[in-house]
């Protein structure tokens, strides 16, 4: 008989391969540990680490607390109060339901846990080493549970080699609390990291309390609210004014039922709502909570519950899109005028908790296109071009052959007329516009914000399925590589929707005979192949009709507006503001970058040396 080569596992074994899934780092012991208090129905929270979690990760709760027998019981695997079959789980309300985290934390740590349920006097405290109970004993506390977990990792050495740095770590820890602390902001979180500071957020706020509490004014000034609701889905939350992105996803956190998760479909969702209001290769700001029946979604996919699948995720996307869109219109609608113009210079905002960067920690130092202080060139390099010092031709521009007129340039700078609220001052550096408007000093780049006008025209012919095409007279010709002929081919249908008419004359050789009309300017070989390369450079990863034709426009915008350096008079200034304001999205231009940025009196005040 063959010898026996299959064996079990021991419990601690089974204990701790399970948490090699669940415990990660001593970040992912404290996930485990405020689900378990928020499961309990706690509304305050107190953490205390100590060199970086790396010593020791203590909870206290006032949820419900554990009888004697439970608090035995539920370091065993499998233990759980949450739900009793796995059909359980497809109307799962905890965070918890596998009965896993505690064995598992256990098993590799040395492990208090301190309980009282409030129908008994006095609590109990089990010690548990490396996943063998050492001592269960009674003690005196109040109503609720506090867990230590010391030491973690101490008995899996090999683990224990993965953790990094005190800061580092620590810093994953801040970022656990952050995600509690946005999904809860009802109840009370406080931390202290050795013998530091002790950071406190108030229970029973409000979201918005919470998020002024941890990022401050500032940066609650450059987010909009997000509420909308179906008979499936419920979204809430913030995201960034148009306009407002950053270059990394820190400051995007999307739960779902109040548990942070990774999904896909969400995510895009609200990409795609942004459209072109997010500059790209930028990432959103975006604090969003999608409600809704936990059926709906899978949460039992990844150990550490981060990624979620859902039933229809195309449903979800399209909610979000609509969710995401609405709040960026309802906004624009409520500013008009120009007060949804991004400030910039504010001083940072020394109330900010955190600085949503990377890991690190410190004092807050928000990054982004709206906090870059020292982006606008305030630097007189070039002095302000009053209009009545203007002596320069403008023929030629092509604003005159859409009607802008090359009126007389304005006798006295400064007194041109009012345009929903703006006044326009003069052009500095032949690029910005120079305004003022009852909060202060605005600047308008001439490029981005007719962009912005000629993309929203060209959208709005060809959403009407109207895009005018101006027929060539003289055809123009474009030998092309294979990639591209292959490119123009598949795309062909796209590009005619948009106006830019393109046949296949021969192997390699294709003809433009049409453009769009807003091109009036004369398109030239040279312009056709631009957009044509630029637009094979987006890469295809999800080139749907619609996106290519977007892009198309995009380009076509791009490479039509007037530029820096094209001088425009009074009247063309004042025309471009106008049509601006009048866009759906005024404050960015279709790559997502400001067309006009504010600078407030209180901010000039601050520069000046008037106001601190
Ligand atoms: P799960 O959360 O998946 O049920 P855990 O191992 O995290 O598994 O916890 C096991 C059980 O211990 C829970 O179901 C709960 O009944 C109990 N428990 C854990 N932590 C607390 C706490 N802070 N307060 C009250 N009960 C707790
Ligand atoms: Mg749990």
């Amino acid at each position: 008989m063959a010898e026996r080569r299959i064996h079990l596992l021991s419990e601690v074994t089974a204990n701790q391969i399970a948490a090699g899934e669940v415990v990660e780092r001593p970040a992912s012991a404290l996930k485990e540990l405020i689900e378990n208090s928020l499961d309990a129905g706690a509304n305050q929270i107190d953490v205390r680490i100590r060199g970086g979690g790396k010593s020791s990760i203590e909870v206290i709760d006032n949820g419900c607390g554990m009888g004697k027998e439970d608090a035995l019981l539920c370091l065993e695997r499998h233990a759980t109060s949450k739900i009793r079959t796995a059909e359980d789980l497809y109307a799962i309300g905890s965070y918890g339901f596998r009965g896993e985290a505690l064995p598992s934390i256990a098993s590799v740590s040395r492990f208090i846990l301190q309980t009282r349920v409030s129908e008994e006097p006095i609590g109990h405290e089990v010690f548990v080493e490396g996943g063998r109970i050492r001592s269960v004993k009674e003690v005196g506390m109040p109503v609720g549970t506090r867990v230590e977990v010391r030491h973690l990792f101490f008995n899996t050495p090999a683990r224990q080699k993965f953790l990094r740095s005190r800061e580092t770590e620590s810093a994953h820890i801040e970022r656990v609390l952050l995600y509690f602390g946005l999904a809860h902001p009802e109840v009370g979180f406080s931390i202290q990291h050795d013998e530091g500071n002790v950071k406190r957020w108030l229970a029973g706020q409000t979201l918005e309390q919470r998020l002024r509490t941890i990022f401050g004014e500032t940066w609650l000034q450059q987010v909009i609210s997000v509420s909308k609701k179906n008979e499936v889905f419920e979204l809430t939350g913030y995201i960034g004014r148009p306009g407002v992105s950053r270059p990394d996803r820190h400051e995007e956190i999307l739960f779902v039922n109040r548990r942070v998760v990774e999904n896909r479909a969400f995510h895009f969702g609200i990409m795609e709502g942004y459209q072109n209001a997010l500059m790209k290769g930028q990432y959103p700001v975006a604090i969003l909570n999608l409600t809704t029946h936990p059926s709906q979604y899978d949460v039992n996919i990844h150990p550490a519950k981060k990624e979620i699948r859902f039933r229809d995720e195309l449903a979800v996307r399209r909610f979000v899109v609509e969710a995401i869109r609405d709040a960026l219109s309802q906004f624009v609608s409520q500013t008009k005028g120009g007060s949804g113009v991004i400030e910039v210079g504010l001083a940072h905002d020394k109330s900010a908790d955190f600085a949503i960067k990377g890991n690190q920690l410190g004092a807050a130092n928000p990054t982004g296109a709206a906090h870059r202080e020292h982006s606008v060139p305030l630097k007189l390099a070039v002095p302000i071009e009053c209009f009545e010092s203007k002596k320069e031709k403008t023929e030629g521009n092509i604003l005159a052959s859409e009607g802008w007129s090359q009126s007389p340039v304005i006798q006295h700078c400064g007194t041109s007329k009012e345009i929903e609220g703006m006044r326009i001052l003069g052009v500095v550096a032949r690029l910005y516009i120079v305004a003022e408007n009852s909060r202060g000093l605005v600047l308008i780049d001439q490029h981005a914000a007719h962009e912005r006008v000629l993309f929203e025209k060209l959208m709005s012919e060809y959403e009407k399925k109207a895009v005018n095409v101006q027929s060539l007279l003289f055809p123009i010709t474009l030998q092309v590589t294979p990639l591209e002929q292959e490119f123009i081919r598949v795309q062909r249908e796209g590009l005619h929707a948009v106006g830019l008419m393109i046949h296949e004359f021969g192997s390699g050789v294709f003809m433009v005979d049409g453009l769009p009309a807003v091109i009036c300017a004369p398109a030239t070989e040279a312009w056709v192949r631009e957009v044509l390369h630029d637009l094979q450079n987006e890469g295809g990863e999800t080139r749907r009709q619609r996106k290519l034709s977007e892009e198309v426009i995009v380009r076509v915008a791009c490479r039509r507006a007037v530029k820096a350096n094209d001088l425009l008079n009074e009247e063309a200034c004042e025309k471009l503001l106008r049509d601006l304001l009048a866009c759906n999205l005024p404050y960015c231009c279709p790559h997502g970058r400001p067309t006009m940025i504010q600078i407030s009196l209180n901010e000039l005040e601050r520069k000046f040396g008037r106001a601190v």
